[in-house]
């Protein structure tokens, strides 16, 4: 038996590997689409992480010459600190997320971490100290345990409930026919943006990366499962650097820092109490957004009582 064991044991290792660099060949995928032009520069040395402070310097970019959109952005993130980024749509919030990820590189000025430049360092290492729980999350055809799982192979199944528990999504898995095998994606259970939201953010716990992305959906979720995913990201971020690209106001109450951009500058930056003293763009923006909120409630009332 012990003979029959070695190789079957081997094999599952294979498996769980080759299946590993599939993902990892996906992912590649995905961002070679995104720009095949980005490449380790050829003395890349991997990103040595300590504290995970993020400092953009001047930076500029442009997808295309002719029509800049990023236009001399610099800001810090301390330690363990949260910074939202909002403004209106089309400003360049997640353009900010994806030249740190470095999906796109700058026309000039620089991105620190650590006191590392990013495009000095091997992208794999630099992607290791990040997380990103992104607008959209992408399920693989496979169980749900696995897709939180896929935040960390090596993480136990008590860790995996855990991440789940935290990031509150155990109560749902713990209602599905098969549980954690229950299967998802395309072939298997559809599951909503805020589901899908949770199992990412269930994952980026299992991680445990020093830095995080928060790049919040852009679609209008019900006020309770808001609230949930709000409590989820706070856990998640406690403790860690966090940058929110806010395209709602309502996450970004407790942030440290709020920066406020509009087209690829930033305008205003404080806390949420300074910036609505100080009666500016971010004021109008809290004003208007109460109005919309308010609006949506009173429709949703008159709906409920015809
Ligand atoms: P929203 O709140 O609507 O998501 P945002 O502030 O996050 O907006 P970005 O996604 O950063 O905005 O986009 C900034 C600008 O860059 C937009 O005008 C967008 O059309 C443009 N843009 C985004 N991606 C690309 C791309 N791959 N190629 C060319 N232009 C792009």
């Amino acid at each position: 038996l012990v003979q029959l064991y070695i190789p079957l044991n081997f094999m599952g290792m294979l498996y769980r590997e080759i299946k590993q660099a599939l993902i990892d060949i996906e992912d590649m995928f995905r961002i070679i689409e995104r720009n095949p032009e980005i490449e380790d520069r050829p003395n890349a040395k991997p990103l040595q992480a300590s504290n995970g402070v993020v400092r953009f310097e001047d930076v500029h970019f442009a997808y295309i010459p002719e029509r800049p959109i990023l236009k001399g952005v610099s800001f810090e993130v301390p330690a363990g600190h949260t910074v939202a980024i909002v403004g209106p749509s089309g400003a360049g919030k997640s353009t900010i997320s994806r030249l740190l990820f470095r999906f796109y590189e700058p026309t000039s000025g620089r991105i620190l971490i650590d006191g590392q430049d990013i495009a000095d360092v091997q992208q794999a290492s630099l992607r290791k100290v990040i997380g990103m729980v992104p607008q959209d999350t992408v399920l693989f055809n496979d169980t749900i345990g696995y897709n939180v799982q896929y935040g960390r192979w090596d993480a136990s199944a008590e860790e995996v409930r855990e991440a789940a528990r935290l990031a509150q999504i155990d109560r749902f898995i713990g209602q599905l026919p098969e549980g954690y095998d229950t299967p998802v994606g395309e072939r298997g259970l559809k599951l909503s943006g805020g589901e899908k939201q949770r199992v990412a953010i269930a994952r980026t716990i299992l991680k445990g990366p020093p830095i995080l992305v928060l790049d919040e959906a852009t679609s209008a979720l019900d006020t309770f499962t808001e609230k949930e995913i709000q409590d989820a990201l706070d856990r998640v971020s406690r403790g860690r650097t966090t940058l929110v690209i806010a395209h709602r106001l309502s996450t970004v109450i407790g942030a440290d820092e709020i920066i406020v951009l509009d087209q690829g500058r930033i305008v205003e930056r404080g806390t949420h109490a300074s910036l609505l003293a100080q009666g500016g763009v971010y004021a109008a923006m809290w004003n208007r957004q109460r109005q919309v909120d308010e609006a949506r409630e009173t429709l949703k009332r008159v709906e409920q009582e015809a």
